[in-house]
């Protein structure tokens, strides 16, 4: 097994470079040739070609493959499905915003989770994904379109707090002055609520946003759509919010789809707006995304703002998310579904 050099820190590098017997400041020239994105050893022309060679025979480095690429017809969105090493799959969607490129990446190939909403959490779970490979979908975008990605959000595909470590190595990275430089201000990680790794985040105080994926206002709704809600109760977890929020001073931001006739009442706007009342928060709103086979409709625009209007009663600012690439996002987990039943056609996979 080689070495996944591009998930290495600067002073693991320097570790690993000094047994091959190089100086200090080798490291350093290759922590930044793999943050910048190269795919081989030989782009790094400042390093001697005997320790390139002495590189390429002990480590690997990551990459992700643009399998297929769907460009938005109403807006610059951009949807990719990547491809790494070992063939499993994963999507990623690139937004242009005034302020600049946000890329939305996947931290896992498949969900365990099982909300039934969720295109991914349909499809199961095949594997983690590790820090470069998380580093790799940012760059393949930006040497795609030849642009910087200012932001990042993690939600794509998978649980980020259900890959703890490399989620952290990856913020680590991704966040180093050295390295694409974006700072934790600037990422959002987005969680369906493992609760005791958001007091293990909160303690470690990035500056991050975390999002919330709440999606109800209370138990019962809320097993039924999102079964680690059987494990983690809305109380339990709307506590660990607040000791986010008190520790890191962060607004939390909470994901609420709509779903027609299931999350979407008044008395569901009422009770969240209860629920959630003195907390430093925003509710996202997002009218759900219909998956196949699961039988859910997006609630109607005067249904959402009349639930906005509810929350705002009791002091709870919330948006309905605007909703880029409509036409091309279905939403993350259906690209690479999609590309799964082709193979699945032709004989690739069973
Ligand atoms: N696993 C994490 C992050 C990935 S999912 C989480 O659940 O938060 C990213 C966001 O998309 C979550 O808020 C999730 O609840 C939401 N989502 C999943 N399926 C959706 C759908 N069909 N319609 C609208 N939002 C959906
Ligand atoms: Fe997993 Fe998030 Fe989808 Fe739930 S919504 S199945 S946690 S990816």
């Amino acid at each position: 097994m080689k070495t996944d050099i591009k998930s290495m820190y600067e002073s693991e590098l320097a570790d690993m470079l000094a047994k091959m017997g190089e100086p200090k400041y080798r490291a350093a020239q290759v922590f930044k040739w793999l943050q910048s994105g190269v795919k081989s050893f030989d782009e790094m022309t400042n390093i001697s070609k005997n320790l390139r060679q002495k590189l390429v025979q002990n480590c690997h480095i990551s990459s992700a493959a643009i399998e297929k690429k769907l460009i938005s017809a109403y807006d610059d969105t951009e949807k990719y499905l990547f491809s790494f090493a070992d063939g499993e799959m994963v999507e990623s969607v690139l937004m242009k915003y005034h302020h600049g490129y946000t890329s939305c990446i996947s931290t896992q190939v498949g969900c365990k989770m099982g909300c039934t909403f969720c295109a991914t959490g349909k499809s199961g779970f095949a594997r983690n994904l590790t820090a470069s490979e998380m580093l790799s979908q940012l760059q393949s975008e930006q040497q795609d379109n030849n642009i910087r990605i200012s932001n990042i959000v993690l939600m794509g595909m998978g649980e980020p707090l259900d890959n703890f470590d490399n989620v952290i190595r990856f913020l680590k990275l991704v966040s180093n002055e050295n390295g694409m430089n974006i700072g934790m201000r600037h990422i959002s990680l987005s969680t369906c609520g493992l609760v005791p790794r958001i007091y293990e985040l909160a303690d470690m105080k990035l500056q991050l946003t975390l999002s919330v994926s709440l999606h109800a206002p209370n138990d019962q709704i809320r097993s039924r759509t999102m079964p680690v809600n059987r494990k983690y109760n809305i109380g339990q977890l709307l506590e660990a919010c607040r000791y986010y929020a008190k520790s890191t001073g962060r607004r939390i931001s909470f994901e609420y789809a709509m779903i027609d006739g299931v999350n979407d009442s008044d008395a569901c706007a009422k009770e969240l707006g209860e629920r959630l009342k003195g907390m430093l928060a925003h509710v996202n709103l997002i009218p759900v995304n219909s998956v196949s086979g699961t039988g859910y409709k997006k609630s109607k625009r005067e249904r959402m703002q009349r639930f906005i209007n509810i929350l705002s009663g009791s002091g709870i600012t919330a948006t309905v998310r605007r909703t880029l690439g409509s036409d091309i996002n279905a939403s993350c987990g259906q690209l690479r579904r999609s590309a799964a039943d082709e193979r699945m056609k032709k004989g690739e996979i069973s």
